[in-house]
């Protein structure tokens, strides 16, 4: 009689989780990941519909506790009706909310566009600033949607720390950090200037179709290999 194989033991690489990178491993840890996020986004693009900075950073500070696919419902009409910083600083403001309602915070929201576009035309000519220290002086104009206008309009860097960018960079041991703007400090000393904003939009991605909030798809994720939170 053929004699059976025991099944192999499984090693205990297979069955422990990969730990938490040190300090002095981490900016190689950073470089896996986002070769792996590359590959499996290729594409990273803003999904937030605009033809202009000022329409993007309008887009950005609607998209506040609001989905990108809702907020390209409402910005048609909004920009149809103020498309410029000239406009929108000249505004209605009962108009404006009427257009934004369903963005939710409706009325701060229509307060800040008015606010961002007055002081767009009385501060800067006109011309959506790109330095971040005068970006986050505008109403409603916070580091994320600075760091939104800046890489995705100027082509300059900017990581954009959203609740999925945190969340991501906590589980794969990234940081240790809560607070948005120290994360994006540590990142950005991770990764070079120019990976910054599409590393946030891929992180973005992944955290949408892959690393959910309450379920994450451990057995789906590319990055399962090195996560320390797999599950
Ligand atoms: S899906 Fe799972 S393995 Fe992938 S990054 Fe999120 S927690 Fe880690």
């Amino acid at each position: 009689m053929p004699r059976t194989k025991k099944p192999a033991k499984r090693t205990t690489a297979a069955r422990t989780k990969p730990k938490r990178p040190t300090k002095a491993e981490l900016p190689a840890h950073a470089r896996v990941i986002l070769r792996g996020l590359k590959k499996d986004y290729p594409v990273a693009v803003c999904e937030l519909t605009h033809e202009s900075p000022f329409q993007l950073l309008a887009a950005t500070i609607l998209s506040a506790q609001c989905t990108d696919a809702r907020v390209n419902m409402t910005t048609p009409a909004l920009f149809a009706a103020y498309p410029t910083a000239q406009a929108m600083a000249l505004a209605d403001i009962a108009h404006v909310e009427q257009l934004v309602k369903s963005t939710g915070f409706y009325a701060s929201k229509a307060k800040n566009l008015i606010g961002m576009a007055n002081a767009v035309m009385s501060r800067f000519g006109g011309e959506v600033p790109t330095a971040i220290e005068d970006l986050v002086t505008l109403p409603g104009v916070g580091r994320k949607t600075a760091n939104v206008v800046r890489s995705v309009v100027f082509d300059l860097p900017g990581l954009p720390v959203d609740t999925h960018v945190l969340r991501l960079s906590k589980r794969l041991g990234l940081t240790r950090e809560e607070d948005p703007v120290k994360v994006e400090h540590e990142l950005n000393a991770l990764l070079p200037p120019k990976e910054w904003g599409e590393f946030s939009l891929r992180l973005i991605l992944h955290g949408r179709r892959i690393c959910d909030a309450r379920k994450p798809k451990c057995g789906e994720c590319r990055l399962a290999s090195l996560c320390p939170s797999r599950q």
